[in-house]
């Protein structure tokens, strides 16, 4: 083991430079370092005294790195409780990450969060020369994430959907994806076909985006989430049935054909203790 990988695993601090309120529920912070992360990869991140929790991460330039998080329990609002110059423990990152080819044209499907390291990917492949369809989605406009950033990169068309009709299409993301798949595969617009999707999201998105892949016959890269502690392969809490890998190591992005062999994606997870709980 190197002494960068042992360092990996143990926390360090860092101080919240700037906070964003994204949404009602979600906050962007943005830290004073970087933990040289790449698109699809999260870090463990501690509020000494209460837990410590996984979360992708948003954005890392090499200066500083960014999360986007929903307040829905004890850790996360303990997190959304503090302000600017609090410091918070991170360790990674961890886990594998979405690849791609230079000059690729790419569809991303972002769903909640799934928008902070779909953002990520974004902003990193455009310097390889891919041009990029996102498809950002949410039950309503209030809730979009990540709207501004993307429209602001280049080569990057952004598409919005919404299940109540308030911004762009009415409803599913993965509906908008099925409809590029066919237009571009068919021809019928001067768009190229799209290589690879990437998504990031709730299950049912991914198993949907999944089906609708395996369909149009476009290889994809999933970011799966799976109840995590250790985060490097040790304790294994996240593994999948019926191959036992480890989410933390061997994901949280896996490419389609490994999800296809994994009969629990989209039926049930398994919580703190390992007990399985349906979706
Ligand atoms: C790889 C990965 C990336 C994630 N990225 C983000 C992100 O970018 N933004 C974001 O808001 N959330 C993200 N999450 C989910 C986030 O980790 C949970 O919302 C958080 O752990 C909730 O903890 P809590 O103490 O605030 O709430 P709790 O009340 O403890 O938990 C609420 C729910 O969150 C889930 N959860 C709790 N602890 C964990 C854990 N250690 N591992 C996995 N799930 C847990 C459980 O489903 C639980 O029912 C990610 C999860 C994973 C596995």
């Amino acid at each position: 083991m190197s002494s960068i990988q042992l360092q990996s695993r143990l926390p360090r601090t860092y101080k919240i430079i700037d906070i964003k309120q994204a949404t009602e529920n979600v906050r962007i912070y943005t830290f004073d370092g970087s933990l040289g992360a790449k698109p699809g990869q999260f870090v463990m991140a501690w509020v000494p005294g209460v837990d410590e929790v996984p979360l992708s991460v948003a954005y890392d330039d090499g200066a500083n790195i960014q999360l986007a998080f929903f307040a829905v329990g004890d850790c996360t609002e303990a997190l959304a409780r503090m302000g600017e110059g609090d410091l918070v423990g991170l360790r990674g990152p961890f886990g594998t990450y979405y690849e791609w080819e230079p000059g690729q044209h790419i569809a991303l499907v972002a769903g909640g969060y799934g928008a902070a390291p779909m953002f990520f990917v974004a902003s990193e492949s455009v310097h390889h020369g891919t041009t990029i369809e996102v498809i950002v989605g949410a039950r309503s406009k209030e809730h979009l994430l990540f709207l501004e950033e993307l429209e602001s990169l280049p080569h990057v068309a952004l598409h919005v959907a919404t299940n109540d009709g308030s911004m762009g299409f009415e409803g599913f993301n993965v509906t908008v994806l099925e409809n590029m798949l066919k237009l571009t595969q068919d021809s019928k617009t001067e768009d190229p076909a799209i290589d690879q999707v990437f998504a990031c999201g709730p299950e049912v998105m991914l198993k949907a985006t999944h089906s609708v892949c395996a369909k149009y016959n476009v290889p994809c890269q999933l970011s799966m989430e799976r109840y995590m502690k250790c985060g490097y392969g040790l304790c294994g809490n996240c593994v999948m049935d019926p191959l036992g890998i480890r989410m933390c190591t061997e994901g949280p992005v896996v490419k389609g054909e490994v999800l296809a062999k994994l009969d629990e994606f989209g039926k049930y997870h398994r919580d703190s203790i390992g007990k399985k709980n349906e979706f």
